[in-house]
């Protein structure tokens, strides 16, 4: 955040992260204590009022799931704790665990009332996740708070998100390194402003078992973790676009990107694959 005086500049960082925080204790699935977690115990059939906060985001990633096919799916949470369970242990679920997790997910399953502000489900045993979306969410609120203490020459480095503000003093644009399979380089440098840019990819994440490497990011189709050795960039006029969008490129695959490119809000899509890079 570039700003004449430090003061000034401090508590509006702090402001942000306090944003930060609220998202992340109304939309954390590792939190068992968050609005979203508190969700998955609720009766099916029954409306569930939310905050303006996690309806907003539910709302926002049921229209990206109809938009993607369901390639992003905020619902995956059964099959995503199963994930986890399988990169801790590294060995596949158990077919019949694996088919309830199936069934449990669907972001067909659950419908949103904006009138009443509430969340109804519609299969025992749902859950959602948002680990696609939230962080990139969270980014554009905190840069958007910065801008409405006065510092808009910011920039929000989420990991894998960055939000980008009006450009530094006297430069064409903020400089992002993208780096997808190899963290001893960047592949290339962006310069940009008011934009958001997403990579998402298995740089950090992903698991091995007999000889084959899963992504975190799961192919709703199957249940499992991706076994293509994918990244994609997404550049977006915010990071609640990039940051699903990256992550559907994933689970698309290299011809997605002509039409990741024509949904609102997309500027520029860049998918690799592992076998570019030799
Ligand atoms: P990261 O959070 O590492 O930057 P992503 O933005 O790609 O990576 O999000 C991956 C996370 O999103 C997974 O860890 C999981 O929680 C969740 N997820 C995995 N696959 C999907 C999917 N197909 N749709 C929606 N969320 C997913
Ligand atoms: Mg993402």
């Amino acid at each position: 955040c570039h700003a004449d005086q430090r003061d000034a500049a401090e508590v509006a960082t702090m402001a942000a992260f306090e944003m930060a925080e609220r998202v992340n204790g109304c939309a954390s699935d590792y939190l068992p204590e968050s609005e979203l977690s508190q969700l998955a115990g609720a009766r099916v059939g029954e409306p569930v009022t939310l905050t303006p906060l996690l309806f907003e985001l539910l709302e926002h990633s049921q229209v990206l799931a109809e938009k993607t096919g369901g390639a992003f799916d905020p619902s995956l949470g059964p099959l995503t704790r199963l994930w986890r369970e399988t990169r801790a242990s590294a060995r596949l679920p158990d077919v019949a665990v694996l088919r309830d997790a199936r069934f449990a997910a669907g972001w067909r399953h659950f419908t949103l009332d904006p009138t009443t502000r509430s969340v109804t489900l519609h299969r025992e045993k749902m859950s959602f996740d948002l680990g696609a979306v939230a962080k990139g969410y969270a980014a554009d609120l905190m840069l958007e708070s910065l801008a409405s203490a006065g510092f808009r020459q910011s920039m929000i480095a989420a990991g894998g998100d960055i939000r980008l503000g009006d450009p530094p003093p006297e430069r064409e644009g903020w400089r992002v390194a993208v780096q997808t399979f190899d963290l001893a380089r960047s592949d290339e440098v962006l310069v940009l402003s008011n934009a958001a840019v997403s990579t998402s990819g298995d740089l950090h994440q992903s698991v091995e078992i007999d000889g084959v490497k899963y992504s975190h990011i799961l192919d709703p189709a199957t249940g499992l973790g991706l076994t293509r050795r994918i990244a994609a960039t997404v550049i977006a006029s915010e990071a609640k676009i990039s940051d699903p969008l990256a992550t559907v490129a994933c689970v698309l695959g290299l011809e997605a990107d002509k039409f990741l490119k024509k949904l609102p809000g997309v500027r520029e899509v860049k998918i690799r694959v592992v076998e570019d890079l030799q």
